[in-house]
């Protein structure tokens, strides 16, 4: 069976993976694959705004039909801080280590740990554009555990689970996570999309 062809606007392969998991029917190119090198300006102040831009950029620049995300981690006794900087919390290198340390140094000695990721998607498909979001509501623990995943994954535990995302297997995280959602409705969409 022909698989339908689309650009995932990342260079982490990480996410292209913990997508391609769960997108069997489609084949996804990363923006190596197109090469496309430079870095894409990021300067919205909230997701669905960066995700946009992203995909607004491949579209534009290369005429392909294309989907990008763009995710934040909300704390919400630290006023839904890093949100849309989770990347860049704690500096410009995007360190997980650095960010991690940071949140947990922030939040030290608070009881309130509720937090959630949430996932934005804008999907550019025959000059037509689609936004989808995913949330996934958790709580920020006081130390890391575990070692799979990345970013602020050892330090969020989903609610209703005793584990934190990086102590999960790639599908378990899948199938409750932020992005794991968005990209359900994203897939759901396409399977429904008449060409
Ligand atoms: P991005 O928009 O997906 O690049 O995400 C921005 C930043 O949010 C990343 O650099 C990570 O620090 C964090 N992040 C995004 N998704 C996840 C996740 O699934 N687990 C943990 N951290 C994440």
């Amino acid at each position: 069976m022909n698989k339908l062809k689309l650009v995932f606007a990342t260079n982490n392969q990480n996410k292209l993976k913990e997508v391609q998991a769960m997108l069997t029917n489609f084949e996804l190119v990363s923006l190596a694959d197109i090469n496309c090198v430079e870095e894409i300006p990021e300067t919205a102040d909230n997701l669905v705004g960066n995700a946009i831009l992203k995909a607004k950029y491949v579209t534009e620049k290369y005429g392909l039909d294309c989907f990008a995300d763009d995710t934040g981690l909300e704390v919400i006794a630290l006023n839904n801080e890093p949100g849309v900087y989770s990347a860049r919390y704690a500096g410009e290198d995007n360190n997980a280590e650095a960010n991690m340390a940071k949140l947990l140094k922030n939040l030290e000695n608070n009881p309130n740990r509720k937090a959630q990721f949430k996932t934005a998607i804008a999907l550019n498909i025959q000059g037509k554009q689609f936004i989808f979001e995913g949330v996934c509501k958790g709580i920020i623990l006081t130390e890391k555990r575990g070692d799979s995943g990345f970013g602020y994954d050892p330090i969020f535990m989903p609610d209703g689970f005793k584990t934190s995302f990086a102590e999960m297997t790639m599908n378990e995280k899948g199938n409750i996570s932020h992005r794991g959602k968005a990209i359900e409705k994203l897939v759901t969409f396409l399977k429904e999309y008449t060409w």
